[in-house]
């Protein structure tokens, strides 16, 4: 106590203190968002350097990202006035377990050079073992396999201890599939991700002589984000923390996001168990957020069953309230987003100038990046996605977009070369070096030289029959681009024709369907342009535009990717029912899938600082359809007295009349979510609808009257005046079941299920 105080403990609340400070023994920091975990975390780093009781050699570190690794070797040089040599310790688990692994490779029959091999690689290679093993790889897809592999894997599982009816998964052949696929990695000389952590588990159960020496090296062990480790990287930890027993996790339940990737909350609450005698320290002061935004992230935890329950305050007294805003679609959302990032840079609303680095949207399904990259190009905004690629760099995108080249142009050989085996048309290198040799020699494109391979037979069985159809099929494509047609039906039917949309559509696995609304959301994009050149050029200059600068950009990213950030400035762009929470975990039964939603939604609160802004769209269109949305039960969840209601700026005076007032309800199950009336009865609701020249819609059950449901086609008659999304206004000529005859002044007369259309005062 007589020493000099030490710059890094300096600021530090007494319960971070206690926490730095207890150098010895099992400690665990349990505390809500923002209390500073990572700061004492770091501090005790650096109080472990300076006071000599480690050696950067000595302190295994894990954090969940590897820009969490960075920014922490950072903090600590920062804390210690001078960059820290080494550190060789400080990363993910994978990076960690990777580097452990290249040391003792043969103690699972691999050498150390082993690649580590990533999702598609993986995928690969279960297809191959799934036809040799003679199961119907259309019914029984390689990504559901995939899933249940890593699942094995985060769980220790190796195939000897998968039993049971386990082993049975995938049609019985789950287990004998996984062995296979363990061996071939083996004789690949390659690991996947989950073999990581798993066979550094393997190796410390099986040779007490290798534990024993990490065991003695890793005199003091940190772990960050604790809540989110699964049962592999539990088992790992502890066996490595049983030597010193010095370790020191981190972690809020609150925050506990990664449950479908296996990690086990539980984890926490077996701590003290585990480590008989742990410190347990607690953090309530928040030191992040305003006033507003701490009180309606612990509000809307609150609904959450099953929690350790923590109190938070803060001393930043006053500040904006949660602002909430509703929008008629998502482009108005991503406009009005847009404009306000401006506003704040400029500084309004009394607050000062808020950089772009400062300000961030946060998305629950990266799809939803797409409609705020387009703008933001359109506006000259700067931007970075973090944590995944950018919309138009990935796999599926790039897929189509190769699809979309060669119908423009036939002699894109890249595109071609791209697509010509995906989906997968029984095309190897054989038939391609085939097809290359017939094109190089007639000096023609690869198609053209795919074209003449055909006719001259020179491709046989089911590869030339595919082939044959997709040369067919690219000559289709191409006429119709030069006949000028639609051409967001032609890229719909490529997609279709080509048998990529099915591809995905015969994929069981959470990315599967991820990458279909990827692709739902690509032919959203296009209806903005006049033909697929223009927007093919677009996106190539938006791609020749990346470049890698500090400058100030905004940061769009997804609320997994945000996990222990934080920012002055936050949006929280579609929460509506369906998206946030999602259609998955809705559909769930019991209530894990949506307290897990829940507690994202709480995560993504917690990142702002001064300012938090939650929208939602009344309507988005989802393949070239209107739909309607309904504000996601998140919002009703909010304390009243911690948020605006904004009023949307004068979108509703365009004309829309009723259908503004069919804003987020409609097709039936309207009832039971009268929960709603909240949301309708507030003032800022009430201000939107008269703005919309229309009476304002009292509750969710007053704006059923104005809705058609299936159930209440009968309503309707002859006569009718009807007002639908796309089509404008029209005339109803007749009815059958839930379906309407409706002559519309414009598109002429269709037949469109009643759900789609609103009764019309104009
Ligand atoms: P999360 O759960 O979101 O990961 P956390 O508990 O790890 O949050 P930190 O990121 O460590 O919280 O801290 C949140 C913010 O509060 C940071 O800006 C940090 O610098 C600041 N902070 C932490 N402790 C203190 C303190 N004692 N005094 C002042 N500021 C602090
Ligand atoms: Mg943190």
């Amino acid at each position: 106590a007589a020493g000099r105080p030490v710059a890094y403990l300096d600021g530090l609340n007494p319960a971070q203190r206690a926490a730095v400070e207890a150098l010895e023994g099992p400690v665990l920091m349990l505390a809500g968002a923002g209390t500073g975990k990572t700061r004492a975390l770091t501090a005790r780093i650096a109080h472990l350097l300076t006071t000599g009781h480690a050696r950067p050699g000595d302190i295994l570190a894990v954090t969940f990202t590897n820009k969490a690794a960075r920014e922490m070797k950072e903090r600590i040089g920062r804390l210690l006035g001078q960059t820290v040599e080494g550190m060789p310790w400080l990363g993910t688990f994978h990076s960690v377990c990777a580097k452990l692994l290249r040391r003792h490779a043969e103690l699972v029959g691999l050498k150390s050079n082993f690649t580590i091999l990533d999702t598609d690689d993986q995928i690969r290679l279960l297809k191959q073992l799934i036809v040799a093993a003679n199961i119907d790889e259309k019914r029984w897809p390689a990504r559901q396999l995939a899933g249940i592999i890593d699942g094995w894997k985060n769980r220790a599982l190796t195939p000897d201890r998968v039993r049971g009816g386990e082993a049975g998964a995938f049609n019985n052949r789950g287990g004998e599939l996984y062995a296979a696929y363990q061996e071939r990695l083996r004789t690949l000389n390659a690991t996947d991700f989950g073999d990581l952590l798993l066979h550094m588990v393997t190796i410390f159960q099986a040779q007490p002589d290798v534990l024993e020496q990490y065991q003695r090296r890793f005199k003091y062990i940190l772990v960050d984000e604790y809540q989110d480790t699964n049962v592999a990287q539990y088992l790992w930890l502890r066996l490595l923390a049983q030597g010193h027993r010095n370790i020191c996790c981190v972690g809020d339940d609150d925050q506990s996001i990664y449950g479908w990737r296996g990690a086990e909350v539980g984890n926490i609450l077996r701590f003290e168990k585990d480590f008989p005698g742990a410190k347990v320290v607690r953090l309530e002061q928040n030191y992040r957020s305003t006033e507003h935004i701490l009180a309606a992230a612990s509000g809307l935890i609150a609904a959450n069953a099953g929690r350790l329950g923590k109190t938070l305050w803060t001393e930043a007294r006053g500040g904006e309230k949660v602002r909430l805003i509703g929008h008629w679609d998502g482009e108005e959302e991503a406009r009005w987003i847009g404009e306000e990032i401006e506003a704040l840079a400029r500084g309004t609303r009394g607050m000062a100038p808020v950089g772009l680095n400062g300000q961030a949207i946060l998305v629950r399904a990266s799809h939803q990046m797409r409609a705020f990259e387009d703008r933001f190009l359109t506006i000259g905004l700067p931007y970075r996605v973090i944590g995944g690629p950018r919309f138009y760099e990935r796999l599926e995108i790039r897929d189509a977009m190769a699809y979309f080249r060669l119908a423009v142009s036939p002699e894109d050989d890249l595109a071609f070369e791209r697509i010509v085996n995906t989906p997968k048309r029984g095309l190897g290198d054989k038939a391609q070096q085939v097809i290359q040799l017939t094109a190089r020699q007639n000096g023609v494109s690869l198609l053209e030289g795919a074209a003449l391979a055909v006719q001259a037979g020179a491709i046989g069985g089911k590869g030339g029959a595919a082939l044959r159809e997709l040369v067919a099929g690219a000559g289709r494509w191409h006429q119709a681009v030069r006949a000028g047609g639609s051409h967001i039906e032609l890229a719909e039917a490529i997609l279709d024709e080509s048998g990529y949309t099915a591809m995905w559509q015969a994929d069981k696995t959470p990315e599967a369907a991820g990458r279909l609304e990827n692709l739902k959301e690509l032919v959203k994009a296009l209806e903005q342009f006049e033909n697929l050149q223009g927007f093919l050029e677009h996106v190539a200059l938006i791609m020749d535009n990346e470049s890698e600068d500090a400058a100030e950009k905004v940061s769009i990213m997804t609320l997994h990717a945000a996990k222990g950030l934080e920012f002055p400035v936050v949006f929280l762009p579609g929460w509506e029912e369906g998206l946030f929470p999602s259609q998955r975990s809705m559909d769930e039964t019991g209530l894990k899938g949506l307290e897990e939603e829940r507690r994202l939604a709480y995560v993504g609160i917690t990142r702002a600082e001064e300012l938090c802004t939650i929208s939602f769209a009344g309507n988005r269109r989802v393949y070239g359809q209107w739909q309607s949305q309904l504000p996601s039960r998140f919002i009703d969840e909010l304390p009243e007295a911690h948020v605006d209601v904004l009023t949307p700026p004068g979108l509703y005076g365009g004309g829309y009349g009723a259908a503004g007032m069919a804003f987020g309800a409609t097709r039936g199950g309207i009832e039971d979510r009268a929960m709603r009336a909240d949301v309708y009865n507030s003032p800022g609701w009430k201000r939107m609808a008269e703005r919309a020249g229309s009476r304002p819609m009292a509750s969710p059950r007053e704006a059923r009257g104005l809705v058609i449901d299936a159930e209440a086609v009968s309503a309707f008659a002859p006569g009718d005046r009807v007002f639908h999304q796309k089509f404008g206004y029209g005339t109803v000529t007749g009815t059958e079941g839930d379906k309407l005859t409706v002559a519309f002044d414009k598109a002429g007369e269709k037949k469109l299920l009643a759900g789609f259309v609103v009764a019309a005062t104009a």
